[in-house]
C-alpha cells in the first residue's frame, strides 16, 4: 500500500502525531507518509477538499477543525456523529468518510492499558471541553455503568449530561467535587489541569482524599506523562492511567481505518515516549 495522510489543525507544528504514525507506516512496510498540514480556518474547505485527490488515503483533524470538519465530508460514523467532531477522515475512491476515534481510543486504552471494561465502572469525568465530550458519549456509548461530570462552569457540565441522556443513555448527570469521589471506580481528568504550558501546570483538577480504594485515575493529560494527579494518586497507592494510551490508541484506530490492518501499537508508544523524553513536541 502506498500513499499518503497528514493531520489537519492549526497550530499544528508540534504535533506527536507524525511521529508515532510514520513509525507505525514504517514497522508495517507501507508506503506511505503522514504530513503536517497546517491549515487556518479559512482554508479548512480546501484542505478538505485536497483529500479526493488519488494517493490520499485521508487525515487526521485537530484543534480548531473537529467540529467545522464534520461538515465537510460525505458521511459520519456513529461516534463522529453523536459528538459532531471528527478526528480522523478516510479517502476511498474520491469520497471521504469522517469518524471520531478519540472517545474509542480513551475506551480502548482502559481496556488494554488498565484492564478496565467500561460496561459496569461507575465513572467521574472532571471537565466538559472536547476531550470530555468525544469520552462521554463513548462510555455511554459502551454501557458505562454511571458516568458522572463535574466541570469548573457547571453549566456547561449540565448541558453535556443533558446531550448523552438525548442518545437515550439514561445513567448520567453531573455533581460538584465538593460531595467527594467515594463511589466512583474510575476517576477520569478531563481538564487542562496539570498539562505543562497550560492554564494550571502544577494544579490537581480533584483531592483524592474522598476517593474509594482501588478506583482507578486516569489523567488524559500526556505532556508531562507523570501529571501531579498521577504522582498525587500513586502516593495514595491507587492505580493510575496517563494520557499517552488515549493518544495512541485513537491513531491506532486511525490506522486501523486507513489500512484495514490491526496498528503496530507497541511501536507508536515507543517512538512517541522518545520523543516526549526528546522535549521536540508540544501538546497536541
Ligand atoms: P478544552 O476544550 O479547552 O477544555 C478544557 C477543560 O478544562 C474545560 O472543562 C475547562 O473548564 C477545564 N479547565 C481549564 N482550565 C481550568 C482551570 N484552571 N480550573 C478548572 N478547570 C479548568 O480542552 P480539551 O481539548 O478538552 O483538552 C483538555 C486536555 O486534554 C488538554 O490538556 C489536552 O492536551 C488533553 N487531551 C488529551 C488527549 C489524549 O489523547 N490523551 C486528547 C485530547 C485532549 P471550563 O469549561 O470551566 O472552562
Amino acid at each position: 500500500m502506498t500513499g499518503r495522510a497528514g493531520i489537519i489543525g492549526f497550530p499544528v507544528a508540534h504535533s506527536l502525531s507524525p511521529v508515532f504514525q510514520g513509525a507505525a507506516f514504517a514497522a508495517a512496510g507501507l508506503d506511505i507518509t503522514y504530513e503536517l498540514w497546517e491549515t487556518p480556518p479559512g482554508s479548512l474547505p480546501a484542505r478538505v477538499a485536497s483529500l479526493r485527490a488519488p494517493g490520499t488515503i485521508g487525515a487526521n483533524v485537530t484543534i480548531p477543525h473537529k467540529e467545522a470538519a464534520a461538515a465537510l465530508v460525505d458521511s459520519l460514523d456513529d461516534a463522529a456523529r453523536t459528538a459532531g467532531a471528527v478526528n480522523t477522515i478516510v479517502t476511498h475512491h474520491g469520497r471521504l468518510s469522517g469518524h471520531n476515534t478519540d472517545g474509542p481510543g480513551f475506551v480502548r486504552a482502559l481496556r488494554d492499558e488498565a484492564s478496565v471494561e467500561v460496561g459496569g465502572s461507575r465513572f467521574l469525568l472532571v471537565g466538559a471541553g472536547g476531550a470530555a465530550r468525544g469520552i462521554a458519549f463513548a462510555l455511554a456509548a459502551a454501557g458505562a455503568a454511571r458516568i458522572t461530570i463535574a466541570n469548573r462552569t457547571a453549566p456547561r457540565a449540565e448541558r453535556l449530561a443533558a446531550e448523552v441522556r438525548a442518545t437515550g443513555y439514561g445513567q448520567v448527570g453531573t455533581a460538584d467535587l465538593a460531595a467527594g469521589l467515594s463511589g466512583f471506580s474510575v476517576i477520569v481528568n478531563a481538564t487542562s489541569i496539570g498539562m505543562a504550558g497550560g492554564p494550571d501546570p502544577d494544579g490537581l483538577p480533584v483531592t483524592l482524599e474522598t476517593a474509594t480504594e482501588g478506583a482507578l485515575v486516569v489523567d488524559i493529560v500526556y505532556r508531562p506523562e507523570e501529571t501531579p494527579l498521577l504522582r498525587e494518586a500513586r502516593a495514595r497507592g491507587l492505580p493510575v492511567l496517563g494520557g499517552l494510551p488515549m493518544l495512541i490508541y485513537q491513531g491506532a484506530l486511525a490506522f486501523e481505518l486507513w489500512t484495514g490492518q490491526p496498528a503496530p501499537v507497541g511501536v507508536m508508544f515507543e517512538s512517541a515516549r522518545a520523543s516526549l523524553e526528546d522535549g521536540r513536541t508540544l501538546p497536541r
